[in-house]
């Protein structure tokens, strides 16, 4: 049977090692860390990704400020918005939350925010930085999956890893964090021809393609370390599932993570890691 990849244990474990230095640092700078969360429109879904953030910044002693605005805010406002708080003095990380309403243009907003605040790393220069290996905030979901790996001595060096999906926030990034740790890496998405025989080389299989169970056992390679970063709802129960079949892939994997409570806890512990990050990078302490 394989291991489970408990990323809820471990995201646990970094929110309290967050929780003890933001009480550390709060106490030495008279301020805690401060994240501030923009939320345009009413979607319901990113409403409840909004919270959960607040609570998480409220658990780990993080202040948060939650701006709402309107489905019609025009994107100057917006712009402007994130303008004031990059100014801000007392804010240390900014986050939009994604996706905006359609008559707003995502990359520029995202250019808008100072890299230094970027706790997504979303920002061109950012993303600049993974792919140079120069100094930079890493995202928060592949951040994650690494920090699973190695919390679990799985070393990609030398593995055949594939990843399937090439999005700008986690296919390609995880990609290049697994080169960047000596992987040889295959990146697969929907002109791949042969899916099912790029899967079954994988030794380490990251699935991220938002499709229910698309990944089945008859595609996992005996010992393959399999990494779901999928969050489906399944078409038939209503149900949070992942990308993989979790049922048959458990059978032939050395160790899968499950969804919820894989690589899902992991993106908000990021979150909380990259917010304290940039509050100790502004004070000159890190
Ligand atoms: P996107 O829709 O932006 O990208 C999906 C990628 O998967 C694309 O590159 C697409 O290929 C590829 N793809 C889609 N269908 C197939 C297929 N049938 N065969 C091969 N490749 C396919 O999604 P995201 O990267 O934003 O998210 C992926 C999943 O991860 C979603 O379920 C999302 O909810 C989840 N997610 C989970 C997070 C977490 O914290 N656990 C955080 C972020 C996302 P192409 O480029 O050719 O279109």
């Amino acid at each position: 049977m394989a291991t489970i990849l408990d990323g809820k244990a471990l995201a646990s474990e970094i929110r309290g090692d967050v929780a003890l230095k933001v009480s550390e640092l709060s106490q030495k700078y008279g301020r805690a860390p401060h994240l501030a969360v923009i939320l345009v429109g009413e979607d319901p879904a990113s409403q409840v990704y909004v919270r959960n953030k607040a609570i998480a910044c409220e658990k780990a002693g993080i202040r948060n400020t939650t701006v709402n605005m309107p489905e019609s805010t025009p994107e100057a406002e917006l712009l402007a918005e994130i303008g004031r708080l990059n100014k801000a003095d007392d804010v240390d990380g900014i986050l939009v939350q994604l996706p905006l309403p359609g008559h707003i243009c995502e990359d520029k907003v995202i250019e808008a925010i100072d890299k230094e605040k970027d706790v997504d790393g979303f920002h061109p220069l950012n993303v600049a930085g993974l792919w140079q290996k120069t100094p930079h905030i890493e995202p928060c979901t592949p951040m994650g999956v690494m920090m699973l790996l190695d919390a679990y001595n799985i070393d990609p060096k030398g593995k055949r890893a594939v990843v399937v999906g090439r999005s700008k926030i986690v296919g390609l990034p995880v990609a290049k964090m697994l080169l960047d740790r000596n992987a040889t890496v295959t990146l697969c998405h929907t002109r791949t021809v042969n899916l099912a025989d790029e899967v079954r080389r994988a030794e380490i299989l990251i699935a991220a393609a938002g499709r229910p169970r698309m990944i089945t056992g008859d595609m996992i390679a005996p010992g393959a370390v399999v990494i779901d970063v999928g969050i489906n709802r399944d078409p038939q129960t209503g149900k949070l599932c992942g990308d993989v079949d979790f049922d048959t892939a458990a059978e032939k994997a050395s160790a899968i993570t499950p969804v919820p409570g894989g690589v899902g806890p992991m993106t908000i512990a990021c979150l909380l890691l990259n917010t304290l990050r940039c509050f100790q990078r502004r004070l000159g302490d890190l």
